[in-house]
């Protein structure tokens, strides 16, 4: 134990309360005199200070001078979110010795002020209450210690198209040794596939091949291609990844790129990576720039002649006996760079996709522009080979379409402008139409690319197209729309059509997202930790975000994505040591049931397999395996493990004190840290209203959720009790601990209605850190069950439950045996 540990653990709390206006985000809304007078009154608390702005330098100073002057030593901050800022504001209070792990915050802004601002009087009260929750929390915080962990400084990336390129060429410069795991057989992304780039008109091989030769060159990289992920295990500097490589049946090493096999190879097959418009031979290359430049063997195409093993004679590079390897590498940061794929528009009969043969997509009109595409360069006409002399572009093909996609690809008007230019560059006399809903060109240069696409010629029509038909002899078509600005019916004769199609979350996100616990948005991409403050940042430390994978991005945005988490990954990588928070469990040998019985239930609840109980001995956890999502320490059936941090007599205190004034009015919320309670701070970022109704307490995982702190909530009267979770299957930031819950909620559900209480009292409801709206809705719909009940039938039922409830509670010394006889306080003059 450290000497601050030692000296703060057996202090009387002397509380100290820090209120912030934040501008009018909270001022606007809440009474903050009536909270700084209220929290005057709250036990322990000798110190209360309203600020402008806490997280500002003079708010912080106040904190420090409040902490010094007045010998603090717990401190709270009742203001934003603590997934916004508990980590400022415990570094601030540990600047003046306190022990960071006694600070505390209520939040009041995106809990209250933010989704209440209709009902300011109603919001100041369930503010108060918000306030005295966390001071009883305050009251029982104990110090903690930090624990070391040793950093591998190595970086693994997945994903080599141009964000991940940049990513991992970054780190390597910087000295960090970097595995770069790529599917597919070379690197280069999406990026190798284009043509020419907005708004410039680079000619985009020309600038990423030299960086994806960089990285190939680079003696601090390693690329692992045609290979995928499968596992990770471990923590932030400490993750143990598995990775699945394919056979290319072509040994990597002897391979020199020369090219003799492909030459000699008899059997040809589209190639996809020119979007099926072009072939390749059973073995070759994707494309000549490929990186590593190994040549694969497709077998699915092979008719096994040989004929490449004698082309490559005695370098022996040909192994049709090749064997898929799994191997395993440790690194101390994973950054994801797996960018995007496009939606296939032939589910939609109104675009005539995959029907009418002159109905293509943009990255398919992207390899006919480029010259070293199928067609050399000409823009033609699948059905006769023609050169198109009419070309119309149609904007947003299942993007801002509430059907389909419903977000805006965001890099579509900008490429549909290039193509068309190109084109009109290629064939100056090409008519050319873009029809589109709203044009977008907000970076630099886009406007000026716009104008230059209207001085050339080309009409843009705003109007989303009912149809395209085909005429059958000439295979030209028509595009009926309405022209939005004439307010009319219009048709649009086109001898070639190229639908802007959506980027969609690349295949395989969900698999990726479940084995590194990374959630994703409703969208489907992966979702950042904080939309503004931690844009590359995921929820689960060590591992970041750049490039397409996280929302359609152009190239410019994605290089600074790749740039800005090889800056993040080095923050981690250039330590010795990275410093893990103390919320893990702890088993009190005393108490554990191992001792006496063969027992080991922490064992099977623990997915990161951080508990062991040998056979008569008490089990222990490693404290460095464990992510302290506490479902081992409410599945104990002897209570014997504590979650520090999240202590039992903490999460109850937190119950006892939001049920002291009409309970039966309230919902009791344990929202998990990572979906749900991300999921409600979201609701009032987005400012959903809904009724001030619930009491959320925080705890990491939907899993710590014991019986016993609902079966205390419903003693205490509460009218609903709501446990909020990562959705199933695969959602759960620490793997299963959602199932763990769901079967023991679930249990005690069907206990208490053979008691007597309705259903819908206690509910179970999965709430993703992207749903905001869903949990606002989801308060709503409880606030209104609640009130269909009533009051006096939620008092009879409870007046039912609690000789049973109090008598489960007291066998387990959770509430004094006294109290089973005696009346619950339904009133507090605390809050009157
Ligand atoms: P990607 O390019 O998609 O690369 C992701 C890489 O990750 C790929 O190599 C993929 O194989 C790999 N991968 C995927 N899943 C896994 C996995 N599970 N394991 C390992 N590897 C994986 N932007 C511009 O700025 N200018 C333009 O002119 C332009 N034109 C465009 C034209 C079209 C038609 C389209 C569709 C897009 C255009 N863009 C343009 C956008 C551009 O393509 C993206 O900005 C860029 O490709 C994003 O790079 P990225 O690295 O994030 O993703």
């Amino acid at each position: 134990m450290s000497e601050m540990v030692t000296a703060q653990v057996n202090e009387e709390p002397r509380i100290g309360v820090f209120i912030c206006h934040c501008g009018l985000n909270i001022a606007g809304t809440l009474d903050i005199t009536q909270l700084v007078e209220y929290a005057k009154t709250l036990p322990n608390v000798v110190y209360v200070k309203e600020n402008r702005y806490t997280c500002a330098d003079p708010g912080q100073n106040e904190i420090k001078k409040g902490i010094l002057e007045h010998k603090l030593n717990r401190a709270i901050v009742a203001a934003c979110s603590p997934r916004m800022h508990e980590p400022t504001f415990r570094k601030c209070v540990q600047e003046v010795g306190l022990n960071p792990f006694l600070f505390e915050m209520a939040n009041i802004r995106e809990f209250c002020s933010w989704c209440h601002p209709s009902k300011k009087a109603d919001a100041t009260e369930k503010a108060k209450e918000i306030i005295k929750m966390a001071v009883a929390k305050s009251r029982l915080l104990k110090p903690l210690d930090t624990f070391e962990v040793s950093v591998t400084n190595k970086a693994m990336v997945i994903g080599g198209g141009i964000a991940g390129i940049n990513s991992a060429l970054d780190m390597a410069n910087m000295g960090f040794k970097v595995y770069l795991v790529e599917r597919d057989e070379s690197i280069g992304g999406r990026m190798a596939q284009l043509d020419k780039t907005f708004p410039t008109l680079d000619c985009s091989i020309c600038i990423e091949g030299p960086k994806m030769v960089e990285v190939a060159r680079n003696k601090n990289i390693e690329i692992i291609s045609f290979a995928e992920v499968t596992n990770v295990d471990g923590y932030v500097g400490n993750f143990k990844v598995r990775i699945h490589k394919k056979p290319r049946y072509v040994i990597q090493k002897n391979c020199t790129g020369c090219g003799e096999c492909m030459d000699a190879c008899p059997v040809e097959y589209p190639n996809k990576w020119e979007m099926n418009l072009g072939t390749r031979k059973a073995v070759s290359v994707p494309f000549p720039q490929a990186v590593p430049l190994v040549y694969t063997i497709d077998m699915d195409h092979c008719i096994e002649c040989y004929k490449c093993v004698d082309a490559c004679g005695a370098r022996q590079a040909i192994d049709m006996e090749q064997k898929p390897e799994d191997i395993e590498v440790e690194v101390g940061t994973i950054t994801v760079a797996t960018g995007y794929d496009m939606y296939d528009p032939s589910d939609d009969p109104r675009y005539g996709y995959g029907k009418f043969a002159n109905v293509i997509t943009a990255l398919e009109a992207e390899r006919l522009i480029n010259a070293a595409g199928p067609t050399g360069g000409h823009v033609i006409r699948a059905s006769d080979g023609k050169t198109p002399r009419r070309v119309a572009f149609i904007q947003c093909v299942g993007s801002r379409d509430v059907n389909k996609y419903e977000y805006c690809t965001g890099f579509c008007c900008m490429y549909a402008i290039k193509e068309a230019i190109l084109i009109k560059e290629h064939e100056p006399e090409t008519e050319i139409y873009i029809l589109y809903i709203d044009m977008r060109t907000p970076f630099k240069g886009f406007e000026d690319f716009y104008r230059r696409a209207r001085d050339l010629g080309i009409t843009f029509i705003r109007g989303k197209p009912s149809e395209i038909v085909e005429d059958s002899n000439s295979q030209n078509l028509t595009i009926r729309t309405v022209d939005a600005d004439l307010n009319a019916p219009i048709e649009v004769d086109a001898d070639l059509v190229i639908l802007c199609n959506a980027a969609i979350p690349s295949a395989g996100t969900d698999d990726l997202s479940r084995i590194l616990h990374v959630t994703r948005g409703s969208d489907g991409f992966f979702l950042e930790s904080h939309a503004k403050l931690k844009p590359i940042d995921t929820p689960v430390d060590g591992i970041f975000l750049a490039g397409a994978c996280q929302g359609p991005k152009d190239i410019p945005y994605s290089v600074c994505q790749g740039s800005g988490t090889a800056g993040r990954a080095a923050t981690i990588l250039s330590k010795q040591k990275w410093e893990i928070e103390p919320i893990v469990a702890i088993v009190d040998p005393a108490k554990c049931r191992n001792t006496k019985a063969k027992c080991g239930v922490c064992v099977t609840a623990c997915p990161y397999t951080a508990p062991s109980a040998p056979e008569g001995k008490p089990a222990v956890i490693n404290p460095a395996k464990c992510h302290g999502c506490g479902t081992c320490v409410a599945e104990c059936p002897s209570d014997a493990i504590t979650q520090m941090h999240f202590t039992d007599e903490q999460i109850l205190s937190q119950v006892r004190n939001a049920l002291e004034v009409n309970p039966e009015k309230k919902i009791i919320g344990f929202l998990c840290n990572w979906c749900s309670y991300a999921g409600a701070d979201l609701a009032g970022t987005s400012r959903f209203e809904y009724p001030p109704t619930i009491r959320a307490i925080r705890v990491m995982c939907s899993g710590r959720v014991d019986r016993d702190f609902v079966l205390e909530a419903l003693r205490l009267g509460a009218g609903m009790v709501l446990v909020g979770a990562c959705h199933l299957p695969n959602d759960c930031h620490y793997i299963s601990g959602n199932w763990k819950m769901k079967t023991r909620i679930e249990a005690l559900q069907g206990m208490l209605q053979k008691l007597g209480m309705s259903p819908e009292r206690l509910r179970i409801a999965y709430v993703s850190a992207a749903e905001g709206l869903i949990f606002s809705n989801l308060i709503k719909e409880m606030t209104r069950q609640m009130e269909d009940l009533g009051q006096d039938k939620i008092k009879a039922e409870n007046t039912k439950l609690r000789p049973v409830i109090t008598n489960m509670l007291a066998r387990k010394g959770l509430i004094p045996s006294a109290q089973a006889q005696a009346p619950v306080p339904t009133d507090s003059p605390a809050t009157k």
